[in-house]
């Protein structure tokens, strides 16, 4: 039992407090996206350095003294990790834990998502960017998007909430936004759209790539007339989505607009990495080296707990700081490694 003499909340020298872990289980995918993995042969960590489920449930119920309540589940490909559901049957025994999502590629959804609701698994984020096979392959760098719609059809059938995250660039799949929107319509599930941000291992990224929100939303209102944004969304300013429906109030969407409308002021997440390193943001490269203390230095959940609540006061300001200095650039991380 840790005694907290410290305080119950991690606040940053910009007054954000954290409430959300992202843990990548794995860096290793299954997929190949244009977007987020480097060119050629990729050197995926040691399995020695990757945390094991003991190390990970540690780390996360001494976040949860210093106010961490919700877990996003990630990767790499967290469906890669063998024996997932284990992970997930001891996280949801940590005291205050509320909830467990995961982000997926939805590949492997279909043969494993009976065991993970069973573990415990509240919700899903899936990774969706075309509905045409051969793009797939293009952009996916695999086959069979016909398996990602059927784990899609499976995880909504048992009842998991989900949403759907569509990464848009120009000239790929832009020409399907109108798609994507009728299949929030026929599904009800929440569609997202990402700005495409510059954490691509390939170093394709570029601004002429990114479709802003603005320009997604005057497509859908050509076609679907007016969006209207709903209120729900101000009960949350920490969710970066901005959600909309129509006039038929049939059909949800969001923005996720981190290049447009960066949303650093409202950040309540922090990640763990699949080999122990604590990031306060998606775009601080190292990061502070957990596991280093906990197998090591056999440091203390104190020593561990002060060590965390002194690199989160070095929080950077994100993304909105890049933007200002003009250092937007391709591969300023990899998004694989730390799980979006
Ligand atoms: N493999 C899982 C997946 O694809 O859902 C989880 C990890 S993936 C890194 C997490 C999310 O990051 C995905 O929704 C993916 O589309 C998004 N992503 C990856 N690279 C991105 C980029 N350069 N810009 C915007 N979103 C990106
Ligand atoms: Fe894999 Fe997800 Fe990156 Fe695609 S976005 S390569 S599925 S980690």
């Amino acid at each position: 039992m840790i005694q907290t003499n410290s305080p119950k909340v991690l606040r940053d020298s910009f007054n954000r407090a954290a409430r959300k872990l992202r843990i990548s289980v794995t860096d290793k995918c299954n997929m190949k996206c244009i977007y987020c993995m480097p060119n050629g042969n990729i050197k995926w960590i040691d399995s020695k350095e990757i945390l094991n489920f003991k190390e990970i449930i540690r780390i996360v119920s001494i976040f949860t003294h210093l106010g961490i309540t919700k877990i996003r589940l990630t990767g790499g490909e967290p469906l890669l990790r063998p024996s997932l559901e284990n992970l997930i049957r001891g996280l949801i025994k940590i005291q205050n834990i509320e909830t467990i999502s995961m982000t997926t590629n939805g590949f492997l959804l279909e043969e494993k998502i009976n065991q993970l609701k069973s573990a415990g698994l509240n919700s899903l984020n899936i990774s969706l960017d075309t509905f045409r096979e051969e793009r797939f392959r293009t952009l996916n760098g695999i086959s069979n998007l016909n398996k990602v719609l059927r784990g899609i059809q499976k995880a909504s059938e048992l009842g998991l909430k989900i949403k759907i995250n569509t990464v848009i660039i120009r000239n790929w799949n832009d020409d399907e936004i109108i798609n994507f929107v009728k299949f929030a319509k026929d599904t009800g599930l929440i569609v997202r759209f990402i700005e495409f941000m510059p954490l691509d291992g390939s170093g394709i990224w570029n601004h002429n790539l990114v479709v802003t929100k603005k320009e997604i939303i005057k497509i859908i209102e050509s076609s679907f007339g007016n969006v209207i944004s709903l209120d729900e969304n101000n009960s949350c300013p920490s969710d970066p989505a901005t959600v909309y429906n129509f006039d038929d109030r049939k059909g949800k969407i969001g923005f996720i607009p981190s290049i447009t409308e960066p949303f650093c002021s409202n950040c309540d997440r922090i990640r763990l990495t699949s080999d122990g390193r604590f990031l306060t943001c998606l775009f601080e490269k190292e990061g502070y080296d957990l596991k280093k203390m906990i197998r090591n230095a056999k440091a203390t959940d104190q020593e561990i707990i002060n060590y965390i609540v002194n690199c989160y006061k070095m929080k950077p300001e994100g993304i909105v700081q890049l933007i200002r200095i003009n250092q937007l650039r391709p591969t300023l991380n990899l998004m694989h490694t730390i799980g979006g």
